[in-house]
């Protein structure tokens, strides 16, 4: 016997439209180099089933955010190197050396670290400078680029490969984001007379899809993969969704007038009503800030409004017109007609985090 019970909710995965997704972001961006970004397990999408269909897209790096997820890609087979998109701690650093993992420095003392583990070594390790445009989360600013380029001469062992920053308002203010490609652009061309930079990086899929970044040469696409541009864009209608969640109803009984729905007894009926049980909840990743919030369910091509709190394992929703709802029927909670912008506005969150959210009780079947 099985140990797991036939999954209560899981999701479909189709791999091509990640790839096709890729070439949109190829033909909107024009770039010379891509790096795109699967940590999170891909967004929830799987990183080894992602990183194996994009291996061989003609891309430079994939951007992961720690040493476990760069361990996985290259266990998977992948040729393309992993970029780790946040700080290694000290103790990580030399299975990063060891590898050839790209990295990047923030400060002074990291680099000088990386530099005497790859001396230790006999090895130039490849490596990328972070600037802080104001993201505030790593890179040097501004006024200490100078120290850096003055101490090149006793980081012999480090090849500076390439330079790379981050938006944080690329899908929000244009301004802000206009000001910022400014600063990087100033100190590209700062840190260009004295390095070649081959790599030169700050456009996620906002930038990639909607700015002009002269000395940008490598996108860092993310959310876009999957199939949603974060911006209003000429090109969001060519992206197709590569996920769609789909659950089961488990029962469904006609509730009568004035019975509660669910914890707290926030929804109580004002007419007998049709009442489904859906083996999905906020363990997988539908997220409790849904209920009350006008979120929906498609069951048999009708929409059916969620009932009361999301509890654990489970919601209710109103299936008082579905023709016929029988246990066991296929429930879409998203996909072709529930987007996950739609999940997110409802849930008051942002896409990335519900596909982020998606737990590991949900089985992902992939469609090549
Ligand atoms: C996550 C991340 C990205 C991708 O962002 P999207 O908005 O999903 O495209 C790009 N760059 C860095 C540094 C990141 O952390």
């Amino acid at each position: 016997m099985p140990v797991t019970s036939p999954p209560r909710a899981w999701a479909e995965i189709d791999l091509g439209a990640i790839r096709h997704n890729l070439n949109v972001v190829k033909q909107a961006a024009k770039g010379e180099y891509y790096m795109p970004v699967v940590k999170a397990a891909a967004y929830g999408h799987g990183l080894e089933q992602v990183c194996r269909t994009l291996d061989s897209e003609g891309i430079a790096f994939f951007g992961v955010a720690n040493v476990g997820e760069a361990r996985r890609i290259s266990q998977a087979g992948c040729r393309t190197r992993p970029y780790i998109l946040g700080p290694a701690f000290p103790e990580e650093r030399e299975e990063i050396v060891l590898n050839g993992w790209r990295s990047f420095i923030s400060t002074i003392e990291e680099a000088v670290h990386y530099n005497s583990l790859a001396r230790l070594y006999g090895k130039t390790l490849p490596i990328h400078i972070s600037v802080d445009t104001g993201m505030g989360r790593g890179g040097f600013l501004p006024d200490q680029l100078e120290e850096l380029l003055s101490r090149l001469g006793e980081l012999d062992s480090l090849y500076m490969e390439g330079l790379g920053a981050h938006l944080p308002c690329a899908d929000e203010d244009r301004e802000i984001t206009l000001r910022q490609i400014a600063r990087f652009e100033q100190m590209a061309a700062r840190i260009r007379e004295k390095l070649p930079l081959k790599y030169c990086h700050l456009a996620n899929s906002a930038a990639s899809l909607d700015y002009e970044i002269p000395s940008n040469n490598m996108c860092r696409p993310g959310l876009v993969l999957y199939g949603f541009s974060p911006i209003p864009s000429p090109w969001a209608a060519q992206l197709k969704p590569a996920m769609a969640l789909f659950s089961r109803l488990t029962v469904a009984r006609t509730l009568p007038e004035g019975h509660g729905i669910s914890y707290g007894g926030t929804f109580v009926t004002d007419h007998p009503t049709r009442v489904a049980t859906v083996g999905i909840g906020y363990a997988d990743g539908y997220v409790r800030s849904l209920a009350h919030k006008g979120a929906r369910v498609m069951v048999d091509g009708v929409s059916c409004p969620l009932l009361g709190r999301v509890t654990m394992d489970q919601i209710m929703v109103d299936v008082s017109r579905v023709p016929h709802p029988e246990p066991g029927m296929t429930v879409e909670i998203m996909g072709p007609n529930i987007p996950v912008t739609e999940l997110a506005e409802k849930a008051g969150t942002i896409s990335w985090e519900i596909f982020t959210g998606i737990g590991p009780r949900v089985p992902r079947h992939y469609i090549h």
